[in-house]
């Protein structure tokens, strides 16, 4: 990936506040295109009607919405989001290259979760995880995205071969998820959903017992409110509820923040923000860290639109 496309949302209120929302759906994930979310944006200012805004416009209209909200009420986009929200997220460090020396300097940082892609060979694959899931160590959850890699033969060699080893979760292992169940109820591999949750809604989740988390990208889902209902339909099925960015710029980062900390906090996958070489927000929000204070990133006059 070497290119980012996207919008911005300005929206006003009568006080004069304006709200950012950021309008950026990812190629070869969201359910729309960038064309087709302007477009139901540009009806949606002629006829106020909401209800057919493609899920990466309602997410940048829900983003600005909560913004102008947490202006109004003197509060971070956290608190507005959800009263008591956590003051500090956690971060979950991504490991771009499969080196245990990576792993263990994002241990030494502080890092309490890290995330590692999986796919290919499913021994090779193994033998890597086990590397670093070694040089990780207790007290670092490690969290293995496989985008549905594997056919159904390659993810159960891939599960006998990492028995053992403490992992949080593999997201989507399986090309045909439907075999989800079979593979948990198999090898006992905890499976969390991330790509299966376009086809579903949250009251469907009571199906998907299997798995221990669900992964939640606000931009894909419509946005930090159906997010945060996401969660909720989650955990009251004991599943773990983690947040993850999609490449947003600054304006949804900030979003996807807010739901973290209105979550209790993380590890939250916000890093694909940091490998954008530019932001539409200066200064860039800081998120190369193991614990981000809310308050530094959430207050609206601590970062300007350039
Ligand atoms: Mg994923």
């Amino acid at each position: 990936m070497t290119r980012r496309d996207g919008f911005l949302l300005r929206l006003g209120d009568e006080a004069g506040r304006v709200g950012w929302g950021d309008v950026c759906p990812l190629p070869g994930f969201s359910p729309d295109t960038l064309a087709e979310a302007e477009s139901s944006l540009r009806r949606w200012m002629e006829d106020g009607d909401d209800s057919a805004l493609t899920p990466s416009a309602r997410a940048a209209l829900d983003g600005a919405r909560l913004d102008l909200d947490a202006q109004a009420r003197g509060v971070t986009m956290a608190e507005a989001l959800r009263s008591g929200a956590a003051s500090t997220v956690q971060m979950q460090a991504l490991l771009v290259r499969d080196d245990p020396a990576d792993a263990r300097s994002l241990r030494a940082a502080g890092y309490r979760a890290v995330k590692m892609k999986v796919g290919g060979d499913p021994r090779a694959a193994a033998a890597r995880v086990r590397a670093v899931a070694d040089a990780l160590g207790t007290n670092v959850t490690l969290r293995l995205d496989a985008n549905r890699a594997w056919r159904w033969d390659d993810a159960r060699r891939f599960a006998d071969a990492v028995r053992g080893v403490s992992l949080g979760y593999v997201e989507e292992p399986l090309a045909d998820p439907s075999r989800l169940p079979d593979l948990v109820r198999d090898t006992e591999l905890p499976v969390a959903l991330d790509e299966s949750l376009q086809d579903l809604a949250p009251d469907d989740l009571a199906r998907h017992g299997y798995a221990v988390a669900v992964v939640l990208k606000p931009v894909v889902l419509g946005g930090v409110r159906r997010a945060l209902a996401w969660a909720d339909a989650a955990r009251a099925l004991g599943l773990d509820a983690v947040v993850s960015g999609a490449f947003e710029s600054g304006v949804g980062t900030r979003h996807a923040l807010a739901l973290a900390a209105a979550l209790g906090g993380g590890p939250a996958g916000l890093d694909p923000y940091r490998r954008l070489a530019a932001d539409v927000l200066a200064p860039r929000l800081r998120l190369d860290r193991p614990v981000i204070d809310t308050n530094e990133v959430l207050i609206p006059r601590n970062v300007e639109m350039i």
